[in-house]
């Protein structure tokens, strides 16, 4: 079941779209501020995002921002009242996939997200994390300054799950699971981290004592 993420504070319009994408076999997460909007963007694994641009706490184009400053690449509609040719321009600038004005007609609503579900699909996504990006289908990172190092299958796979969840901390255990999940060795866990630290330096994965590894940046 797609899921999507819902951002938007006006209650009765949170309650309707919430009704309508249920009925059309979505689950929906809503999100009525920005803060919560923004923590849910980076810990909830979500096929599309709804935003609305005038949210309280922190503003849609700015949950926007440090959403894809985090490398999370799900795709955004921006839903929002400020309809013109220049907000649209924002928002698109902003990292945004579509952008739809208030009121909308919910058939066209339904047949963008159709879009961006399928397109979120077909692209080859790249993940931003700290000082670089990594290309996930050829497996490549391109530095900030410009360099680019091809990974080996399992280098690249392990990189993109802690790039995609930079706040997170992942176990041996987890990415044993969901990387390795051919292996039975929680040490190839450590290998693959010693590895990509040789390639990019110690402060790419962050050792979390006791814990496992989080991402880090590249220096
Ligand atoms: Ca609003």
């Amino acid at each position: 079941m797609p899921r999507v993420l819902v951002a938007e504070d006006d209650a009765r319009l949170a309650g309707m779209l919430t009704e309508l994408l249920t009925s059309e076999g979505y689950e929906v997460v809503v999100a009525t501020d920005g803060q919560r909007a923004l923590h849910l963007g980076l810990t909830e694994e979500v096929d599309v995002l709804i935003l609305d641009r005038g949210l309280p706490i922190l503003d849609g184009l700015d949950v926007l921002g440090r959403l894809r400053d985090n490398g999370v690449t799900v795709p955004v509609l921006i839903l929002s009242a400020l309809g013109n040719a220049a907000h649209r321009v924002e928002g698109l600038d902003g990292g945004a996939e579509d952008y739809l004005a208030k009121p909308f007609d919910i058939d066209e609503l339904l047949a963008r997200l159709r879009v961006l579900r399928r397109r979120g699909a077909s692209t080859t996504p790249a993940v931003r994390f700290p000082g670089g990006m990594l290309e996930v289908g050829n497996r490549t990172v391109v530095t900030s300054r410009g360099d680019r190092v091809v990974l080996s299958e399992r280098e690249s796979a392990l990189l993109e799950q802690l790039a995609r969840r930079p706040t997170q901390v992942f176990s041996r255990a987890v990415l044993l699971d969901t990387v390795f999940a051919d292996a039975d060795d929680p040490g190839v866990v450590d290998t693959y981290v010693h590895h990509l630290r040789k390639k990019f330096g110690r402060d790419l994965i962050e050792t979390v004592r006791g814990l496992g590894y989080r991402m880090g940046s590249l220096s």
